[in-house]
């Protein structure tokens, strides 16, 4: 299973002001927002565009539309912190809902809500989930998508620990990721080091 590190100095320098405990929520917000925008960029490289015919102004001329039938799956909640990134850039994606809870004292993940377009099977399906730890809720998501008949599924995380790539990796080899960064490791509560806290607390300063 691939895992992209997406290199790009903006990438560097967005993560460091993210990672930053003095960073505000609303601050915080725009900059997940502006980091998302650019991991989607990179994790869509290789849609299927189709040919369109189109006129401009002066002449008739050709142009490529995208052709695939792209769906985004935030995992709740903090997956909402990348969803507006996504819409912007693929407007015409349809959206499904996994809400996923983590065990604050055992960090096994619950399915707790559900909205899924169902046959999923010619749909290119990226799922966001910002903080990739133990990979066990991501690889729950994966599994209900597949079970929604999903072949192809892509997972965007904005920083990611070794542990949860290599559980994806074991669990859902097909699945690949994207990432800003692999970190160093968990710690014993399942926070990744170095991180940047818990997304979702930060996200909605709870
Ligand atoms: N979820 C978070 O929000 N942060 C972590 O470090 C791990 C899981």
């Amino acid at each position: 299973m691939p895992c992209t590190v997406v290199k790009h100095p903006m990438v560097e320098d967005v993560l460091a002001a993210l990672r930053d405990k003095k960073t505000p929520s609303d601050v915080f917000r725009m900059l997940a927002r502006r980091l998302s925008l650019l991991l989607i960029v990179e994790a869509t490289r290789d849609l299927t565009l189709t040919k369109a015919a189109i006129e401009t102004p002066l002449e008739k001329t050709t142009g490529h539309t995208i052709a695939d039938r792209v769906v985004a799956v935030p995992v709740l909640r903090a997956g909402l912190g990348m969803l507006d990134a996504f819409l912007e850039l693929l407007p015409r994606a349809q959206v499904g809902y996994f809400g996923l809870e983590r065990n604050e004292e055992t960090a096994v993940a619950r399915r707790y809500y559900e909205k899924v377009p169902k046959d999923l099977e010619g749909a290119f399906v990226f799922l966001l989930d910002p903080m990739l730890a133990t990979g066990g809720s991501a690889a729950m998501a994966v599994d209900g998508l597949r079970e929604l008949g999903a072949r192809r599924v892509r997972l965007l995380s904005i920083v990611a620990a070794p542990e949860g790539v290599a559980h994806l990796e074991a669990h859902s080899p097909h699945t690949e990721i994207y990432t800003a960064a692999v970190d160093r490791g968990l710690n014993d509560h399942k926070y990744i080091l170095p991180g940047l806290g818990d997304f979702g607390d930060r996200l909605f300063g709870t």
